[in-house]
């Protein structure tokens, strides 16, 4: 089998490369072993939140103070703001909209009641301005009994900072009985599908307005809408208060609508998505890689021009680390980390761990090393990259996005 571009890895990063790249008529395939970091989704996407341990406001402007080995830097400041500009605009494409602007940072409230920086918020969710404020003094948290994926008491303890006094009311209702007999089955993706059938809003929406009267906002678990956002839309307006949807633990009901959104938009432009495949190795030739061998494909190769890897971090098993090594799974690339594994952690946990800026090397065009050379046609996207610590500065998503966006640019010029 032959394409333009083929992408290992179906994650953020994959599919908005694919989208990219298939908008401009590139034939293009994604080769997904499993579930993506979007599952985790917490409503928002981040660009930038913190630098040098201070929370940051113009996230572009503080991209200046980053290391020059940073992906952000890497890329260029000025192809980061451009590309910023962009990617809503391609998610948008997709049917996924978002708040936010790239200069500045405007917060979300978080499950554990602290307000977050971010750069673009999923438009189900709320946006707040000002962090030291909620703009209610009245909260009722309403959560379905058996859920134990929302964890009321947080946002509760979290609230009071603000002088919110609030009240935690469950509730139950016959259309979710059969799931709330077997607690495992009582999960978000569950009760989203109860929404999704058609049966339940009515009713739910009526309870929502009964119990939260004299309250001035609802708060409640994000499980509306599997396949499209128009149940949280209809319950908004069926509801008579404001409602402000906060993530439950994984899976993310938005997460998973916003990788079904991406995947559908990517096929309709002609691309072609290999779920629940995985690469297992590659034949490199002269410094090109001439084809890759999937376990779904067995002796068949898939070829194609170039080849992004977006194949995640070391919760996707994009990179590996054993007792002893640190290795890149498919094609042996080169790492950017230490070899000695006494270096990879730091003993205090909180402190900037040395493992999470690891990533596969590449060149200053974002092609794969191995063995010290370029592979001329190997690009590397997203958060198989090394060179940020993701989760403490608050940039995972926007690595993600941006770097995908750039690859796709090199692969078009
Ligand atoms: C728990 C968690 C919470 C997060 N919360 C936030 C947040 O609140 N805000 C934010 O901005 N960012 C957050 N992030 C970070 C952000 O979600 C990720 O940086 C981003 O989604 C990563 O996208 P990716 O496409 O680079 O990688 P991934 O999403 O990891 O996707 C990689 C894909 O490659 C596939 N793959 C791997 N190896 C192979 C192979 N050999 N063959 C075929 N396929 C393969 C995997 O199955 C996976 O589907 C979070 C991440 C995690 C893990």
């Amino acid at each position: 089998m032959k394409f333009d571009n083929i992408i290992i890895g179906g994650g953020l990063s994959g599919l908005t490369c694919g989208i990219k790249l298939a908008e401009q008529g590139r034939k293009c395939a994604i080769i997904s072993s499993g579930q993506s970091a979007i599952h985790f989704f917490s409503g928002s996407f981040d660009l930038l939140g913190r630098v040098h341990g201070e929370e940051v406001v113009n996230p572009i402007e503080s991209m200046a103070s980053l290391a020059a080995t940073h992906p952000y830097q890497r890329v260029g400041v000025d192809n980061i703001s451009r590309l910023a500009t962009e990617a809503p605009e391609l998610l948008e494409r997709a049917g996924l909209k978002f708040f936010g602007i790239a200069t500045k940072n405007h917060f979300v409230l978080t499950p554990m009641g602290i307000m977050k920086p971010t750069w673009l918020t999923i438009d189900d969710f709320t946006p707040f301005e000002n962090k030291n404020a909620f703009p209610w003094k009245k909260a009722a948290i309403l959560n379905f009994s058996g859920f134990l994926d929302f964890h009321t008491l947080f946002i509760q303890d979290g609230l009071k900072k603000f002088n919110v006094e609030s009240q935690i009311k469950n509730f139950a209702m016959k259309e979710f009985e059969a799931i709330r007999r077997n607690p495992s089955e009582m999960r978000s993706t569950n009760i989203a599908k109860v929404f999704d059938q058609g049966n339940a809003l009515e009713e739910f929406a009526q309870k929502v307005n009964q119990l939260s009267e004299g309250f001035e906002v609802v708060i409640l678990p994000a499980v509306f809408g599997l396949f499209t956002k128009n149940i949280a839309t209809a319950l908004k307006a069926k509801v008579n208060k404001p409602v402000v949807l906060l993530p439950a633990i994984p899976p993310s009901v938005p997460g998973i609508r916003s990788q079904i959104l991406l995947r559908k938009r990517f096929e309709a432009l002609g691309g072609t998505y290999f779920l629940g495949d995985n690469v297992k190795d590659g034949v490199i030739e002269n410094n090109k890689l001439l084809a890759i061998f999937t376990n779904n494909h067995a002796d068949i190769k898939l070829e194609a021009d170039q080849f992004i890897l977006a194949s995640g971090s070391f919760y996707s098993k994009g990179i590996v680390a054993t007792r002893d090594k640190l290795y890149e799974p498919i094609l042996g690339l080169d790492i950017d980390g230490d070899t000695d594994n006494n270096k990879w952690l730091d003993s205090k946990f909180f402190n900037d761990q040395p493992y999470m800026h690891y990533g596969v090397k590449t060149d200053s065009n974002f092609r794969a090393l191995r063995n010290g050379k370029t592979i001329e046609n190997l690009y590397v996207a997203g958060s198989v990259l090394g060179g940020a610590n993701a989760l403490k500065e608050g940039s995972g998503a926007g690595i993600s996005l941006l770097t995908s966006l750039h690859v796709a640019e090199q692969l078009l010029k």
